[in-house]
């Protein structure tokens, strides 16, 4: 039997695959080491979708440990060439409440030392990321959101700070007086090796807490580790719900101009 392909990749753990029939587990190799967990492969509305757990299988790797390009080169090695990068996020702005979505537009990266790059010598590539998400998707991911019983905000800037700690009251002050309306620990370098690679994705944040509380606003505790993995732990199924309604969605031929991004960089240069 030929290794099943996948054209969709969606950067989410086993509750999104858990209830598929015919989920086949991959272990993929890569030039940059091994990814996260095997990549499972299944079907979702007549589209083959790759799922890929960025923390691994037991959520063993923290934001600053996780290989992200060993993760996003293995969803590329099983055909993949559209992501849907679920994470978990801070809100940073009163009008973005706890177990609400946001589809991100915009990313500042505050991370340092990851390994952010396919480009590491050899041919130089110069990538143009000022667009860091995909608009196709997330027109996608904005219309899908409407025909499901979720709280989806239109777009929104994420600050992706270097973790595993959370940010200090003064960190959050700064992010939020910029005007940033979510922050979270993975959507970089995530985000900038798919578009390296050519290929679209879009961050979509689900709100677990208000990071370090809210200006003006008493009573809210900083975020702990429990209250984000219990939200987590509540939303999987609205979560999935949203992804399971975008991904039919997805045009067969893009439309986007992701993949142009290839050309110039490390390994089409
Ligand atoms: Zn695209």
């Amino acid at each position: 039997m030929s290794r099943p392909t996948a054209d969709i990749g969606v950067f989410g753990g086993s509750g999104f695959y858990d209830f598929l029939e015919d989920v086949v587990e991959l272990n993929v190799h890569t030039p940059y080491g091994p990814p996260s967990a095997p990549v499972a492969v299944g079907q979702v509305g007549g589209r083959s979708v790759a799922f890929l757990p960025r923390h691994g299988k037991d959520h063993e790797f923290p934001p600053h440990r996780v290989n992200y390009r060993a993760n996003v080169w293995a969803l590329r090695e099983v055909g993949v060439q559209r992501v849907f990068g679920p994470c978990a996020a801070g809100s940073l702005q009163p009008e973005v409440h706890p177990g609400e979505f946001v589809v991100l537009d915009q990313l500042v990266d505050r991370t340092w030392g990851r390994p952010d790059t396919y480009s590491d010598g050899g041919v130089v590539g110069h990538v143009s990321f000022a667009d860091p998400y995909c608009p196709e998707l997330r027109s996608v991911l904005r219309t899908a959101a409407s025909t499901v019983d979720v709280v989806a905000h239109d777009r929104g800037t994420v600050v992706v700070v270097q973790g595993p700690r959370f940010s200090t009251r003064a960190e959050s002050a700064w992010f939020r007086a910029a005007g940033w309306e979510v922050v979270n620990m993975t959507q970089y370098p995530e985000a900038y090796l798919a578009r390296e690679l050519g290929l679209c994705y879009a961050g979509l944040a689900l709100i677990t807490d208000y990071d370090t509380g809210l200006e003006g606003v008493d009573g809210i505790e900083p975020v702990t580790i429990d209250v984000v993995f219990e939200v987590l732990r509540k939303s999987v199924a609205r979560t999935r719900e949203l992804l399971f309604a975008a991904i039919p969605a997805v045009p067969e031929r893009a439309g986007c101009s992701c993949a142009e991004a290839l050309s110039s960089g490390p390994l089409g240069a």
